[in-house]
């Protein structure tokens, strides 16, 4: 038995924990904001957000990209300089108002409210206010009638801008690499999104779990996917994005993938994984697990 099949399948307290949780945590993917979250660093979260971003909006639909991570590689990748001001900071400090905030992307309907280095100085101010959790929901509500979608980027910690996000979010879409200790870290993440379904954002769904950076010829990241999706089943989603050197390139240029090279296979699995979201946002909250 691998480790993953101990995590998954062994009545361990850490599975028995997973099998408790997880149900009352999936309710399938509803709303139009999504928060892509993992508090595990560099899985993908930032890659995903742009490149769903630039292929939802490439299927007609209307995208707000909101950087809410002060290494603003959101901001760099969709081409904007990270010193762009006013920016998601001056958005919920209340100095610059939504249509000050949102720029333009090369892609058209895709737009984004850039992030910077100020922001890592936000969570600090904003620990010591009472309604700490509710700066970027309030920030956002107007442009919840104006975009079909908005992805919301996230640093990697469960803290405060993260929580932020999942209260400003109606879904968490969950990237996540193919390795041993994924298991782990999904395991503290449900159960902060259950805390924060009990607490802050009652509405918040688990819109779905994505495999990124997928080598095929490593049987560790086949096994992964295997037992991954047999326990998550319909929560995960069967378009899975593989490790493609294209993909890593793209942010130097400023270039969602859609644009650097349409044809490479990270384009064409992000093309999918949006379409896959737009399936399933359609359905409306029916992929129960
Ligand atoms: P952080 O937690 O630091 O915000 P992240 O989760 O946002 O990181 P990314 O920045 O999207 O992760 O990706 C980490 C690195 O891996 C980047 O250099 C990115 O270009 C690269 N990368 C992401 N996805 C892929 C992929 N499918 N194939 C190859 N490289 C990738
Ligand atoms: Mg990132």
């Amino acid at each position: 038995m691998s480790f993953l099949e101990s995590k998954c399948r062994s009545p361990g307290p850490q599975s028995l924990f997973i099998a408790k949780i997880f149900p009352l945590c999936y309710t399938g993917v509803m709303g139009k904001a999504f928060v892509f979250v993992n508090q595990k660093g560099g899985v993908g979260k930032t890659t995903s957000a742009v490149n769903l971003g630039a292929y939802l909006a490439n299927a007609e639909k209307s995208v707000l990209l909101v950087d809410f991570d002060s290494q603003a590689n959101l901001t760099s990748g969709v081409g904007l300089d990270k010193t762009t001001k006013p920016g998601v900071y001056e958005l919920i400090s209340g100095k610059a108002g939504l249509d000050q905030v949102i720029r333009n992307t090369s892609v058209p309907r895709l737009s984004v409210i850039p992030s910077g280095i100020d922001l890592s100085g936000a969570a600090v101010e904003l620990i010591e206010q009472k309604d700490r959790d509710f700066f970027l929901k309030r920030a956002l509500a107007p442009a919840k009638n104006r975009y079909d979608f908005i992805l919301i980027d996230c640093p990697p910690s469960l803290g405060l801008l993260t929580l932020n996000g999942m209260a400003a979010a109606d879904a968490v879409l969950i990237p996540m690499q193919c390795e041993y200790f994924a298991m782990e870290g999904l395991t503290l993440l449900l159960k902060t999104i259950k805390r924060i379904q009990k607490s802050i954002n009652p509405r918040l769904s688990i819109g779905g779990i994505f495999f990124t950076m997928y080598d095929p010829r490593t049987r560790l990241a086949q096994d992964v996917v295997k037992q991954v999706s047999a326990y998550f089943k319909s929560a995960v989603f069967s378009t899975i994005i593989p490790r493609n050197v294209r993909l890593s390139e793209a942010p130097s240029y400023g270039m969602p993938i859609s644009l650097y090279d349409p044809q490479c296979p990270g384009a064409r699995a992000y093309r999918s994984l949006a379409q896959e979201l737009i399936q399933r946002s359609t359905a409306g909250g029916s992929n129960g697990a």
